[in-house]
């Protein structure tokens, strides 16, 4: 099995060629490369890390989408993903019954806020059936189920715990694990007036087949929410990333403008809403994107054309800064991580742990 596949024109767009964002042979980290070689040899299955980690980024002169050009193939990317989604099937640190607290009160809120944001917005009238795509852990089913009467909720879930927790804990019995099997699976038949759906173009391994998945599985008059897909003018600009690198899980690299662009191609009517309308300040925080999305006429053309130069520089930007952050740390770390352990008589590590600090009345 080919393990890898390459893209060479836009999976947003479908132009092509697209644009090299690195001069030849040099590579651009990402979160991969925080991943031991010992952890990707001991899960990776059918995809060769390495091959995805001498990957590049480049970006479309047509729509300004930053991409990844080299991706897992469909058939490797069906055994861990499913159609829809796109993620490394690594043990996480919270994938494990009970899910720690901080975990569901962050999901929690998050569904409470954007479930009454969409009522505050008229969007749960005359809902009958929804669907969920990344449930919160069943948090956004159970509200929509107990608080706004919606009859039929449908979930899907990444994780085997959140899964589980959705069934076990918040009576969500329509919840199936998203990656294997795939929307398609076992709920295709089915069609829903309210499709709910977090970070999916961003991660997808096809786009284009999302939307048309998404847009196949509305009723008359239905509409797609989707939430948290991230504005990456705005995170090229954080620091957030140095730290990082550049986050493999987004194999597209959507702005708002680029994002809509590419809705627009596929047929969709846009209607962006404020949130949060009500609920606590900050819980919404990291929804930098809410898009109400209902069929209609596909556009054709799209001509973004300030917006390719601006992510050009803003990339070689976070780029320059990131090499430099990464040269910077390698040499601090050649004064701070050794000092002279006067009990030992020699060099001695210092612990990473925070001392407890000394109470203030001495
Ligand atoms: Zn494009």
């Amino acid at each position: 099995m080919d393990s890898t596949i390459e893209f060479s024109s836009c999976p947003s767009c479908g132009h092509t060629p697209p644009v090299a964002l690195a001069p030849d042979g040099e590579r651009i980290d990402t979160t991969l490369d925080l991943v031991s070689d010992h952890e990707l040899i001991g899960d990776s299955g059918p995809i060769d890390f390495e091959a995805l980690r001498d990957t590049d980024f480049v970006i479309c002169p047509n729509c300004a989408l930053i991409f990844l050009t080299r991706r897992s193939s469909p058939a490797a990317a069906r055994e861990y993903y499913g159609r829809l989604f796109h993620r490394i099937e690594v043990p996480l640190p919270f994938d494990g019954l009970p899910i720690p607290e901080r975990f569901v009160r962050r999901n929690a809120a998050l569904a409470r806020d954007l479930v009454r944001t969409l009522a505050a917005n008229g969007l749960l009238e005359g809902v009958r059936s929804a669907l969920y795509v990344r449930c919160n852990a069943g948090e956004g089913p159970r509200l929509l189920r107990e608080e706004y009467g919606v009859g039929e909720v449908y979930a899907l879930e990444l994780l085997p715990s959140c899964s589980r927790h959705a069934k076990e804990v918040n009576g969500s019995e329509r919840v199936e694990r998203m990656h294997v099997p795939s929307i398609e699976n076992p709920f295709s038949r089915r069609r829903f007036d309210l499709i709910i759906c977090d970070e999916a173009f961003g991660h997808a391994l096809d786009p284009a087949g999302v939307a048309r998945d998404l847009k196949a599985l509305l009723r008359v008059g239905g509409a797609v929410v989707v939430f948290n897909e991230k504005d990456h003018s705005q995170i090229l600009k954080s620091s957030k990333l140095f730290r990082n690198g550049m986050n493999f899980f987004h194999k597209q690299l959507y702005t708002r403008r680029s994002l809509q662009a590419f809705l627009e191609l596929q047929g969709f009517e846009i209607t962006e809403l404020p949130h949060p309308v009500v609920g606590k300040p900050g819980s919404l925080k990291n929804t930098k994107i809410l898009f109400v999305l209902r069929p209609g006429e596909a556009a054709t053309a799209l001509l973004p054309n300030d917006e390719v130069a601006q992510m050009t520089a803003l990339f070689h930007r976070w780029r320059s800064a990131h090499k430099w952050r990464k040269r910077s740390q390698r040499l601090l770390s050649l004064f701070r991580v050794r000092e002279i352990d006067p009990e030992a008589g020699g060099l001695a590590r210092r612990a990473r742990s925070r001392r407890p600090r000394a109470p203030s009345t001495q």
